[in-house]
């Protein structure tokens, strides 16, 4: 009887320990984005090569000003997708960002998943965002990117409806994953094509959007800006990126 006890034990250990290891396969090295993309824009498909970096779950007090230092000696005008709690936080941080000329969107207040979220709830944890980076930086944003890219078709309507486009990603640079800056950037190179839009984070380490070392992505930054302009990239804000899609009449 005892030993059967042990057995069962061990093997839902085992069975927990299978299905962690599982889901953190996935997330390194699946981009849940794909699946999510119907509905939302995540690149546009153009022959000019210009290219969108966005920057997630800042500011940050410790690397988003590095992060802004990178950007400017390349001569990047790159788009921030904040979190309301961090600009509350922040604001100083969330000012410079604006004032250097970046666009800023909306990541939600609290960096929840919202697949199980109410229309109220989802409407507060934005508006709530949208509050904050106002009140710090006098922008109305209206460009949208939901925490993980979790987001329902019904989501996706209702954020219409409140005047917002949802922006995913057509590259993912896995910085949170803290790989090194050489593998982020050659990755990047190997697919990179005209019109895409890369995820990278401002804050933030491998479970929370607070913490975690940005490190990599700051070296990314100065490594992959010089090697893009080598191909011929230039670098845009999302507005500029859609402007132009609306020019080209395509995606
Ligand atoms: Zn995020």
């Amino acid at each position: 009887m005892f030993k059967r006890i042990k057995k069962i034990i061990l093997f839902s250990i085992l069975g927990a320990a299978l299905i962690a290891l599982g889901i953190a396969l996935f997330t390194v090295f699946f981009d849940q984005a794909v699946i999510v993309r119907k509905g939302t824009i995540y690149c546009v498909l153009c022959e000019e090569k210009i290219v969108a970096l966005t920057f997630d779950d800042g500011p940050s007090p410790d690397w988003t000003p590095k992060i802004l230092d990178a950007l400017k000696e390349e001569n990047i005008k790159a788009t921030f997708f904040m979190l309301g709690k961090h600009v509350e936080e922040y604001p100083e941080v969330a000012r410079r960002v604006a004032a250097e000329g970046h666009e800023i969107g909306n990541h939600t207040y609290d960096h929840h998943v919202l697949l199980y979220y109410k229309p109220e709830e989802l409407e507060k944890e934005i508006r709530d965002a949208q509050d904050a980076i106002y009140k710090a930086t006098g922008v109305t944003t209206k460009y949208f990117r939901p925490p993980k890219a979790w987001l329902t078709g019904a989501e996706k309507k209702q954020l219409k409806r409140m005047g917002y486009e949802t922006i995913l990603w057509s590259l993912n640079s896995k910085d949170w994953v803290t790989f090194h800056d050489k593998q982020i950037t050659s990755y990047i190179l190997r697919n990179i094509r005209p019109g895409d839009i890369i995820l990278f984070h401002d804050s933030g380490g491998v479970f929370r959007p607070e913490g975690g070392s940005r490190k990599q992505t700051v070296k990314t930054i100065s490594r992959l800006a010089g090697k893009l302009r080598e191909k011929g990239y230039r670098f845009v804000t999302i507005s500029e990126l859609l402007s132009l899609r609306e020019k080209n009449g395509k995606q």
